[in-house]
């Protein structure tokens, strides 16, 4: 080891040091390479991305824009008076992020000291134990029961004097599901924030965001990532109690939407009908892979509410199917931890990557068995 580095590295956080990196996506050129087809060729199921693209109209638009030496507006005032028709609540309960995760960590970096909690229903999305730990908290687990739905005595069980933050995802991430309305205000009476987590509300229809002006605090989260195409411009919000907004203002980098993600947000809304009705075909296409994944003996796969599917595997194992489609340039999540034992998550793509999958997967579990 080089001595320097041993040397700057004595006066980093403790708590960093030892943190382990969050384990993003991999993007479709490195994909494409370590499975040697051509990145045409690779059928990406791995980030529930929407496999439709963004709308034509935000292609268009940022093609043509003039003015990308200008600044973003700080206030994002175009942004959330676009969001107020979306949502249904005043623009002063609405704030965005560069993503829903720069919201994650911007909620926690407002309300917590080092050592504060936070409560998190695994299994989860990993960002809320990730951004977490980065600002210093402690996370608490709370598993889950046998259908993945939330252990709301549990979580009421964990709530100390040093819990600032509970985290629902609904749908949740990987299991798909929705936490009910009663279950959430359950907790909302606990006087503790709940952040839901609405990254894929498109897909399920089921929200609280009408709630959350009665509540102080209930926030909802929401991202254009998945239904609306736009993973790679970084762009989210939040819906807040208006005394949160002017906090989160204060604290937020000035310049956090860029102008590409603000035009962005404008034209899918111009284009809504045309996003709507590729949510509509992922919708339907979940279906119809649930119904052919059902179909195979040796996976169990979970209904889902959002646009990826988790499964189960009942016979053989999940890290060999992944490597066996990944063989082939299909690419989708597999996961063997004690709660998310031997199990794959799916993103739903366009029905002929469904058809390719599936044949894939009969092939694989034909070799398995035999
Ligand atoms: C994908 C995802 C997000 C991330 O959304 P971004 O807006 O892309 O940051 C947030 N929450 C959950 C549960 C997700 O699965």
């Amino acid at each position: 080891m080089n001595p320097s580095d041993q040397g700057i590295e004595k006066i980093i956080r403790g708590d960093l040091l030892r943190l382990t990196a969050y384990q993003p996506i991999v993007p479709p050129d490195v994909l494409s390479q370590e499975a040697g087809v051509s990145i045409e060729g690779v059928i990406k199921l791995d980030g529930n991305e929407n496999p439709y693209g963004c709308s034509s109209r935000v292609r268009d638009t940022l093609a043509a824009y003039p003015f990308y030496h200008i600044y973003p507006d700080p206030e994002q005032r175009e942004v959330r008076q676009a969001l107020e028709g979306y949502v249904g609540v005043g623009a002063e309960h609405i704030l965005a992020g560069a993503g829903s995760d720069e919201l994650i960590d911007l909620i926690l970096r407002l309300f917590l000291n080092p050592r504060d909690k936070v409560i998190n229903c695994v299994p989860t999305f990993g960002m809320y134990s990730f951004c977490t730990e980065v600002c210093g908290g402690e996370i608490v687990d709370v598993p889950r029961d046998k259908s993945y739905a939330i252990d709301i005595a549990g979580v009421k069980q964990a709530i100390d004097e040093k819990t600032k933050v509970i985290f629902i995802a609904s749908p949740n991430n990987p299991t798909g599901n929705i936490a009910s309305e009663s279950d959430i205000l359950e907790l909302v009476k606990t006087g503790i924030v709940v952040v839901v987590d609405e990254a894929y509300f498109e897909f399920s229809g089921v929200t609280v965001a009408p709630l959350v002006p009665q509540h102080e605090n209930l926030i909802v989260l929401r991202s254009f990532s998945k239904w609306a195409g736009l993973a790679g411009l970084r762009i989210g919000y939040g819906v807040f109690p208006t005394s949160l907004v002017e906090h989160l203002l204060k604290i937020k980098q000035p310049y956090n939407i860029n102008v590409a993600a603000q035009i962005a947000v404008k034209e899918s809304f111009a284009d809504i009908d045309c996003l709507n009705d590729t949510v509509k075909a992922i919708v339907a296409e979940r279906e119809r892979l649930l119904a052919k994944l059902e179909k195979l003996r040796f996976l169990k796969p979970w209904p889902s509410q959002a646009n990826f599917i988790y499964c189960a595997v009942l016979d053989g194992d999940a890290r060999t199917i992944y490597k066996e489609l990944q063989k082939k340039g299909i690419f989708i999540r597999y996961f063997d931890t004690p709660l998310l034992k031997n199990s794959l998550r799916i993103s739903v793509g366009k029905p002929e990557h469904t058809d390719v999958l599936i044949e894939a997967l009969q092939e694989i579990g034909g070799k398995g068995s035999g």
